[in-house]
């Protein structure tokens, strides 16, 4: 018997994989450590208690746009919400990809800009970062030039490097585009530099943002991003009617209030993310690259084994310590990716980096 086969430009993916392992400190997946504040919890599950069930959601989501407008203090014909940022991408990619078009991305970077746009069956082509992990906006000109890309993906803070685009960089890109420039912030409240400002009615800039790591919602899977209202236009014809339920729409609408918790924990992810740089830049055979996110990207430098990188993350996970294994990926070989924890966790995960170099390393 013969079985169906998923379409051709498919069979090569390999899906997208973070182990989700039992461990005592899990910092693999960037999430906040802090989970909400209990008073939102309560105030959400009391609208949602009130919510009526039974009829659709609202299919506009027009009270958790217009919140999200005053909050970033952006018209609401601008915002666009959608299942976490990972859906707004799709959409995006749904909306202005296929098969005729093409989308640049500059590795190394997020995965799924890649695998979505191989999933809606847009080509893509890449452009390299150098050494230090910025884009060159010289070499981005001239890709852009020679490619005239439909969608030109830039992240920032990258992940998995953290690096923060310059607003030249920017500028150059914008300049140079054809088609539409997208920006994953989705670390955006991390750093100190933001291409929010620059979104206007007749630029072809969309910013995209998510509540999973600010937020500390990443459970409920809400993201959004900024964009002239003729692109949130089509984005809302393409996506699924109904696609964000009561609960969702209800959790970002409730969260804003909360907005003084969300910066103070920011403020706290960001101390503690410069005191684990100057701990990792302090350790013979690290090499921790600048990082404007809530994680940090670290090569184990050399030696042997030559996979010492994969060897540490197992010899970390050993110790009850979860973090991201890059260490096989093109361009970031010998790197492993830290979220940064609690405190507490950041500790634990200093002490258990220590004991596995050890052993690995004998360092
Ligand atoms: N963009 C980037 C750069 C990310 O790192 C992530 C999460 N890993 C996402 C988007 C997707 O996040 P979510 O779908 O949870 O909003």
């Amino acid at each position: 018997m013969t079985f169906p086969e998923p379409r051709d430009s498919l069979k090569a993916l390999e899906g997208y994989h973070s182990p989700q392992l039992d461990v005592d400190v899990r910092l693999n997946t960037n999430e906040s450590p802090y989970p909400p504040p209990p008073a939102f919890v309560a105030a959400w599950l009391a609208e949602l208690g009130a919510a009526p069930l039974h009829r659709y959601p609202d299919r506009s989501a027009r009270e958790l746009r217009a919140a999200l407008a005053a909050r970033l203090d952006q018209p609401v014909e601008r915002i666009f919400c959608a299942n976490g940022s990972n859906e707004v991408l799709q959409t995006i990619l749904l909306t202005y990809g296929g098969p005729d078009r093409l989308a640049l991305v500059f590795e190394p970077t997020y995965a799924l800009h890649e695998h979505i746009a191989r999933i809606t069956a847009t080509p893509v082509v890449l452009g390299e970062r150098g050494d230090d992990f910025a884009i060159d906006p010289d070499d981005a000109r001239a890709r852009i030039d020679a490619e005239q890309p439909d969608i030109v993906f830039l992240c920032s803070p990258n992940n998995p490097t953290g690096t923060v685009d310059d607003r030249e960089l920017l500028e150059v890109v914008l300049d140079a585009a054809p088609g539409l420039v997208v920006v994953d912030e989705a670390y955006g409240e991390f750093a100190h530099r933001s291409a929010l400002d620059l979104v206007g009615d007749d630029v072809p800039l969309v910013v995209v943002r998510t509540y999973s790591k600010v937020w500390s919602l990443a459970g409920l899977r809400l993201g959004l991003c900024v964009a002239p209202p003729r692109v949130v236009a089509e984005l809302e014809k393409v996506v699924l009617p109904y696609h964000l339920d009561f609960a969702t729409q209800i959790a970002g609408t409730v969260a804003l209030r909360f907005g003084s918790e969300m910066e103070r924990r920011v403020a706290l992810l960001v101390e503690e993310r410069e005191r684990l740089f100057v701990e990792l830049g302090d350790r013979d055979g690290i090499t921790v690259f600048p990082s404007g996110a809530n994680f940090l990207l670290f090569r184990i430098e050399g030696g042997s084994p030559d996979d010492a990188g994969h060897e540490v993350w197992e010899a970390m996970v050993r110790h009850g310590v979860l973090v991201r294994d890059f260490s096989r990926w093109p361009r970031v070989e010998g790197c492993l990716r830290v979220t940064v924890g609690t405190p507490a966790e950041n500790d634990v995960f200093l002490a258990a980096l220590d004991a596995a170099m050890e052993e690995v390393q004998g360092a």
